[in-house]
Order: C-alpha cells, then structure tokens, then sequence
C-alpha cells in the first residue's frame, strides 16, 4: 500500500522497448538508441518478478512495450505468468502487427484479454501517422484476435487535431459493427521528441460531445473502480445497446486518486508512475543473486513513495526521463 492508501493491483510490464511503427506521438522517423540486449530481461527473469508482484497482491499483469510482438518468447512469458500458482489475469496491448499468426499462441499461452492500438481507418492516414504502411495487417490483427477468442478486444485511439480528429464517428462505427469495445485517449507528454502541446490536445470533453452529438449514450453501469475509461453504452434507433465506447482522460480527468498500478520495464527498474522521475533497479540486485524477500523490500520501498498524481498541469510538470515507449505504455 502507498501513502495515499492506493493497493497496486496492476502491473504493466513491458517487454521490450523496440517497435516495429514509428507513431509521430510516440518516437522520431529514425527509432531510438535501444535497450541493449543483455540489460532486457530474459523470460525467466521477468516470471520470477511478475511472481512476487503477484504475492505483494498484484491480480492484473498487462504485457506491453514498445510493441511486445516483436519479442520472440512472449508466448512463454505469458505461459510462465499463467502457469503460478495464483495467477493474475493477463493482456496485452500490441499494435497489432504479427496477431495473425500469434493471436492462437498467445490465447493458448494463457492470454485472455488484448487492446490493439489504431488511430485512423484510412491507409494513406495511417502510414503517415506510424510512417509504415501497415494498415491491413493490424485490421487482419484486430480479426485475428476476435477468431482466437481474445474477449474483449479493445481498441485504443490516440486522436490529434487536424490529423485523425474527424474519425470520431467512423472508428466508432466500424468498432461498433465489428463488436470491438473503442477507447479514446488524450495524448500524454511522453513521446520521445517532447513535441506534445496542451493546446493541441483533444481534450475528452470534446470527444464526449462529439459522441453525444451523434450517439445516445447511457452511463456503463459496470461500477469504474480504478478503470482509467469512463464507459457508456451506446443506444441504436430502437433503444438496444449497440456496444460501448469509452474515452481515457488522462489529462484533463486524471485518475491518479484510484490509480492502482505500478510499471515494470523490460530492463527491470520498478516505477510506481507512468510519469514518476525515479525508477527502482531490480535487475541489477536480481544478478548479483538477491533472495525473494530482499527483492519484494525493494518493490515495497518503491509503491511507498508513489505521488499524488502526476501534476501535468503543475508548473513544476516535467515529463519522464524515458519515453513511453521504453516505460511500457
Ligand atoms: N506498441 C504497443 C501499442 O502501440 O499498442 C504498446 C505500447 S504503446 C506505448 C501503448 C499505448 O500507448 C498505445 O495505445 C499508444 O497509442 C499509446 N501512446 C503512445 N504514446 C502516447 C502518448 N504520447 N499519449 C497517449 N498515448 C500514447
Ligand atoms: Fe510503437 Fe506503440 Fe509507440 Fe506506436 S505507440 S511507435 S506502435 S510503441
């Protein structure tokens, strides 16, 4: 437990910090300078840590990165989490590139749940925003997930003025018609470029009008817990749900007094914020041959000092030392 009394019940844990997109909000053209390959974290290293999460109380583990298919072993990762004795419920948030082949393995490894991140419907868009041509493998992805089982498959949307904001209503659409729950999230300070600006942000309560506007929406009376999204069901012509579209505020309705979650890296350095300035090595004492209880100390020490919030609208804001892409998003 935290000082605020805050349980860390979620453990993102990212897998890699490589990526196969080059998002224009998330990395420059050329990438970054990757984590070496001996400072990653091998698949047993990352099950032994997600373990003693999970004894600490830690129920939901989402896999994510940088885009976590491009790690190889990530079936036997999840398999290795899904195989402890209690283990946590498990998903992914992947760009969705490689679910063709994989989304079967990853189910069959134990992975129940998966977001899949699509900003734009239109191919020229999309190229433009990842600065690769890969469309029709996320949305042959997105398919893929749904055959395997993978129940829900969320979609996250990033919207950015004058770039996707005009596909409010067709990525709904399409989401709706598809059976896919779509989740819209403000844009956060964390690409590598430090090129995001508050005043040109989609701020959710434009998005939420844009809804309401075309849509009757009825307050999702799933209670929202420490869910970042707020959810509404959306109503047809003749008052039936269609579905359920949410919108994630992490900017303007920050959600900090309910946060429950807690960031492992894929070089092991523990971080109890998306946007905290210090991170906690467990790589290094795991190593040098640390026992279980003197790694679980060093992830209480860590939760005990986690912040209020994160105060992008204080002054004082600065944005992590890491982008969000070697943090895990
Ligand atoms: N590569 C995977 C993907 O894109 O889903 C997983 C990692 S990515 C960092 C996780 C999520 O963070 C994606 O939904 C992405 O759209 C979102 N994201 C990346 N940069 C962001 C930013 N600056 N603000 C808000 N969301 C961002
Ligand atoms: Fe890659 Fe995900 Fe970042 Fe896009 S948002 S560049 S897919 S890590």
């Amino acid at each position: 437990m935290d000082a605020f009394g805050r349980v860390a019940t979620d453990l993102r844990v990212s897998v890699t910090d490589r990526c196969n997109l080059r998002c224009t909000y998330c990395m420059p053209p050329e990438g970054l300078d990757w984590i070496p390959g001996d400072e990653l974290l091998a698949a047993h290293e990352l099950v032994r840590l997600v373990r003693l999460a999970v004894d600490q109380g830690v129920q939901e583990v989402r896999f994510t990165g940088g885009e976590p298919l491009v790690r190889p072993d990530l079936e036997e990762i999840i398999a290795g989490v899904a195989g402890l004795p209690d283990p946590p419920s498990l998903s992914l948030t992947t760009n969705g590139i490689g679910l063709t082949s994989r989304a079967q393995t990853l189910k069959d490894a134990g992975l129940t749940r998966i977001n899949v991140s699509l900003d734009t419907l239109d191919a020229e868009r999309f190229r433009r925003l990842t600065r690769r041509d890969r469309l029709a493998d996320v949305l042959a992805g997105v398919a893929a997930a749904k055959d395997a089982g993978l129940t829900p498959v969320k979609i996250n949307t990033v919207l950015m003025r004058s770039i996707n904001d005009d596909e409010v209503l067709p990525l709904v659409e399409w989401a709706l018609d598809s059976g896919l729950v779509l989740r819209f999230i403000e844009q956060m300070p964390l690409d590598a470029q430090h090129a995001w600006t508050r005043s040109e942000m989609v701020e959710a309560a434009a998005i939420l009008s844009e809804l309401e506007s075309a849509y009757t929406l009825h307050q999702s009376e799933t209670p929202r817990g420490s869910e970042p999204a707020e959810t509404w069901n959306v109503l047809g012509p003749d008052g039936a749900v269609r579905g359920t579209v949410g919108v994630i505020g992490s900017v303007t309705r920050p959600f900090c007094s309910s946060c429950d979650r807690v960031r492992l890296t894929s070089d092991g350095q523990l971080r109890n914020c998306l946007f905290a300035q210090t991170e906690t090595d467990l790589r290094g004492p795991m190593r040098r041959g640390a026992a279980d209880d003197e790694i679980v100390g060093l992830m209480q020490s860590c939760l005990a000092t986690k912040r209020a919030g994160h105060g992008i609208d204080d002054p004082t804001f600065l944005p992590p030392p890491r982008p969000m892409s070697a943090i895990g998003g």
